[in-house]
């Protein structure tokens, strides 16, 4: 009895959108589909992040009179990730996401808008779109999860309107950008949620569900619809190996070894290694701290990675991340990354020497990526400063602090003063308490006032394109990007090479199989996500980079398996 009930057909290892959308796709298609989450909380990352999917030529966008080429694409996608991953991994992408996106969206829950105004991160190259293949989760009503939805993964306050209200990314953006009506749509989105007394009643979440964690509620619900079983609390050890091919997994499940067999297919899903202090010191620039990655605490600790070497698979890319540089809350588990902050006017980062070293605009990536190379060059960079004065502490959010006019110092937390942020009347006075050289700072400033007024960063060209410009604030002339810092009280905040998971890890083929270094597939075994080294190579080339492949590839791999049992 013991072998029938822990027999599937396939095993999928992990619960983020591309481990959830796999399963599905394989149980679609006839499999027998268990999904083991090592969490108490099924969804990873994927739960808490902002959930959009970067899916060129995708369907939604044609239908609006978009513009856009799978040919576009691959040019882009090559000219962003310069080599550093095989052009038919990125044509598998390419011809598999769309794809993926329409039979999710015929076959489940799961229902994207697309983010048409979101422009892709390298404007200036070649293929690049303004706008149109980041696709953004609709809001997601709860409420037919019932208790379930509290084994979900929390997202954090700030992905949430006032740290309470679902929104989705075009709804941050259109408040951010002060676009026609944004204070109506604003005020809607509170009065829906403080209306809903049914809700209300009983707790403060709301009953519906935005960005990351809209998606991974459809995908939960579709995966109940199927009656797939989703086992939390099992973490996955190693593989079963029978025949020269991956047969199974043996996984921990409270407390009890078991293991598990699949007939056709094991797909790994459980993540990157980010969680693993020493696999980041093993693989990652230095210096590299678990505690600066946005992730969950604990979660992704590199099981696929480990257990895919033992088997000889081939690795890659182990020593990058989707950078982010971010900012560490006490008490807060993890930390916070700053996506948009960095673009609104009158906020620099500098080094020790108080010098700017990149363009704060620029996208996380690269600006987490720059950190570590004036580092290595300067030796100060990390952490870095970000300075910002009264004017823009009153009106825009940075990390933890929402905007003065909504949350003033009176009401921010007391404990964040010089753990958080740091304040002072005077430039110099902030300089010394910071560490942070005067002079350079004084010199700095006075520049960038000058670029603020003329509208041109003459050495990083900040807020010179639309994506620099998409968070910048278009009521700030002449440059939405660049605004004087001229109002005490002065503020810093530190921050930190962070992450949002990382690159690099078992090398896969165009069908998402495990490869060896001599390119032969290790037989039954798939990775997905950030278990696999990332089909976007050394790049980032869209908002979605990281879920849109998970997916795509879940949906890829179940295919295959499916195409060979
Ligand atoms: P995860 O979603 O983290 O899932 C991995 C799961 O595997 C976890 O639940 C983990 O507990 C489990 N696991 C780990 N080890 C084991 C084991 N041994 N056994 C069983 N289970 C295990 N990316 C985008 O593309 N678009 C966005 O809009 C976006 N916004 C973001 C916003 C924030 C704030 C953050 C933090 C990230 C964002 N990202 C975004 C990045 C993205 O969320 C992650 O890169 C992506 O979700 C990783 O997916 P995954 O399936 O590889 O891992």
């Amino acid at each position: 009895a013991d072998s029938n009930e822990n027999q599937y057909d396939v095993i999928v290892v992990g619960s983020g959108a591309g481990a959830m959308t796999s399963a599905i796709f394989a149980a679609d298609q006839g499999n027998s589909v268990l999904i083991v989450e090592k969490s108490d909380k099924y969804g990873g990352t994927s739960a808490i992040s902002g959930g959009g999917i970067w899916i060129p030529n995708n369907d939604e966008f044609k239908a609006i009179g978009g513009n856009d080429s799978y040919e576009s694409a691959l040019t882009y996608i090559k000219a962003a990730s310069q080599g550093s991953v095989a052009e038919s991994r990125i044509r598998a992408y390419l011809d598999n996401a769309p794809k993926m996106l329409r039979e999710l969206h015929a076959n489940t829950r799961v229902k994207f808008a697309v983010a048409d105004k979101y422009p892709d991160y390298y404007p200036t190259l070649e293929g690049a779109l303004h706008g149109g293949r980041t696709m953004d989760p609709e809001l997601f009503n709860t409420t037919g999860l019932g208790e379930e939805i509290e084994h979900q993964q929390p997202a954090s306050g700030n992905t949430l309107l006032m740290g309470k209200m679902a929104w989705t990314a075009r709804h941050a953006h259109k408040a951010v950008a002060k676009e026609r009506g944004w204070m109506l749509m604003i005020i809607g989105l509170i009065l829906r949620y403080k209306l809903d007394f049914r809700q209300r009643r009983k707790t403060k979440r709301d009953r519906r569900a935005g960005l990351g964690a809209s998606l991974v509620a459809a995908l939960r619900h579709s995966l109940i619809d199927r009656n797939i079983p989703l086992w939390r609390n099992t973490e996955f050890t190693d593989f079963v190996i029978t025949n020269d091919r991956v047969s199974g997994i043996k996984v921990t499940k409270e407390g009890k070894s078991i293991t598990l067999n699949a007939r056709y297919g094991v797909v790994m899903g459980s993540g990157g290694f980010e969680q693993n202090q020493s696999l980041r010191e093993k693989y990652l620039p230095e210096p590299s701290q678990q505690m600066w990655s946005a992730t969950p605490k604990g979660g992704n600790t590199g099981a696929a990675l480990e257990a895919g070497q033992k088997l000889g698979a081939a690795t890659d890319l182990l020593d990058w991340c989707w950078w982010t540089p971010t900012i560490k809350v006490p008490k807060e588990p993890s930390s916070r990354g700053l996506f948009a902050e960095r673009s609104f006017p009158g906020a620099i980062v500098v080094d020790g020497e108080g010098k700017r070293f990149f363009n704060e605009a620029a996208p996380y990536l690269e600006f987490g990526d720059a950190m570590y190379k004036n580092h290595q060059k300067m030796g100060n960079s990390v952490p870095a400063w970000v300075v910002f004065d009264a004017r823009f502490r009153h009106e825009y959010a940075m990390g933890p602090l929402m905007p003065g006019k909504i949350m003033p110092d009176s009401r921010a937390s007391k404990s964040w003063l010089e753990t958080v942020y740091w304040k002072a009347d005077t430039l110099e006075e902030l300089a010394q308490k910071i560490k942070v050289d005067a002079s350079g700072l004084a010199k700095t400033v006075e520049t960038m006032n000058h670029y603020a007024q003329t509208g041109v960063d003459e050495e990083f060209d900040r807020g010179g394109n639309v994506f620099d410009r998409y968070y910048g604030d278009p009521n700030v002339k002449p440059n939405p990007c660049l605004a004087p810092i001229t109002k005490g009280p002065y503020y810093a905040m530190m921050i930190n090479p962070g992450d949002i998971g990382t690159k690099g890890g078992l090398l896969t083929n165009d069908s998402a199989q495990v490869v060896k270094p001599s390119g032969e597939p290790i037989e039954g075994l798939y990775a997905i996500g950030n278990a696999s080294s990332s089909v976007m190579g050394t790049s980032y080339p869209g908002a979605g980079s990281t879920i849109g492949p998970a997916m795509t590839f879940g949906y890829v791999a179940a295919n295959h398996i499916t195409a060979n049992r």
